[in-house]
């Protein structure tokens, strides 16, 4: 059976572009693969995190993902730090990944952001982890959203590199899934800016744990234009908030923007939050309520990732063990 692996980092509560870009499509695809999930947090301390934040973020992302329906007990979910074979294998892509390839890679350069010289190297390296991430499992597909697209290609001609240089076909290549039709959640304050755990402003978001009125409150304050909803999809053009809004009620609808376009045409914004509220109340309320369950009780989600890790390092460390003979790492 084809193998997934999926990341999710611990830097915040996951919010709504995660669950309809990833998290959503993730279980779904339960049915047809095998499924390592993972909480990256070594990814995370890329950036720097509060180390109790950390911990309590790592525990509510489980919580979430246990609730959107993530089956741990069929698939693997675990966090990253707990297998230390990812590390391993991304020390030998350190050696295998060219510099230049690093280079050209946009999400280093957003996240960066103007003082280069005082990111930390793990920032940098990142894509290298990442493509340990993969191929530790010898996965075969990994559902990205548009953002990660970049990082696959990289973590394919690594792959690729790494067979070639050892001289024989070790690794797949893994394919891209992109599924639904969010692959990009945009801000709610910005357009042009992608939803993020990472952004300063929580208005930008709507989190997987926000109650009804603070959902109907971000939404209420949700930047618009003064026009109408317009009534083709060529009156979207130059309208970036108004075709995320519309994307996300698409999305929320198991619809398209098309059908949301016919829907609304030549209604006032405020009447449309109002039914963009409704609907994602009415989706997000019931894993809210299945998430506070979970989190009741940490004791118990500390248990659930203890197993997927232990699960996690049986796949990973025959595939390891051969990496490393291949490259030349004595056994004695
Ligand atoms: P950070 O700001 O810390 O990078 P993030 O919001 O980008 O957080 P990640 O943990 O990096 O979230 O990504 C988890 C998954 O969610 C990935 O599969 C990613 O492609 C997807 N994803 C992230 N943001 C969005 C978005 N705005 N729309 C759709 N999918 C998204
Ligand atoms: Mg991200």
């Amino acid at each position: 059976m084809n193998r997934i692996f999926s990341g999710v980092q611990p830097t915040g509560n996951l919010h709504l572009g995660n669950y309809l870009g990833a998290v959503r499509n993730w279980v779904t695809l339960q049915n047809d693969y095998e499924c390592v999930f993972c909480i990256v947090d070594m990814h995370a301390i890329t950036l720097w995190q509060d180390p109790a934040a950390l911990k309590a973020h790592t525990r509510e992302v489980a919580a979430a993902m246990l609730a959107a329906g993530v089956d741990a007990k069929k698939h693997i979910l675990f966090n990253q730090s707990q297998n230390p074979d990812h590390a391993q294998l991304a020390w030998i892509f350190n050696c295998v990944a060219r510099i230049g390839w690093l280079n050209r890679m946009t999400q280093f350069k957003d996240k960066a952001g103007k003082n280069r010289e005082n990111a930390s190297v793990g920032l940098y390296a990142y894509p290298n982890l990442m493509s340990a991430d993969i191929l530790v499992y010898k996965a075969t597909h990994v559902p990205v959203g548009e953002d990660q697209k970049q990082h696959l290609e990289l973590a394919r001609d690594t792959a690729q590199k790494f067979n070639s240089d050892y001289g024989v076909e070790f690794f797949p290549l893994p394919e891209p899934l992109i599924l639904g039709s969010a692959t990009r959640v945009m801000s709610l304050r910005d357009g042009a800016k992608k939803m993020s755990k990472s952004d300063e402003s929580d208005y930008s978001r709507i989190n997987m744990t926000d109650d009804a009125d603070t959902i109907s409150l971000k939404l209420k304050k949700a930047k618009t234009d003064p026009l109408p909803l317009p009534d083709s999809v060529e009156g979207l053009e130059g309208r970036p908030e108004a075709a995320n809004l519309l994307d996300i009620w698409a999305a929320l609808s198991d619809g398209t923007r098309a059908a949301a376009i016919e829907r609304f045409a030549g209604r006032q914004f405020s009447e449309f939050k109002k039914e963009l509220t409704d609907l994602a109340v009415a989706v997000l309320g019931p894993i809210n309520s299945e998430m506070k369950r979970y989190l009741a009780d940490p004791a118990a989600i500390d248990a659930v990732l203890k197993s997927g890790a232990e699960r996690a390092r049986a796949l990973s460390a025959p595939i390891l063990a051969e990496a490393e003979n291949l490259v030349g790492f004595l056994r004695p």
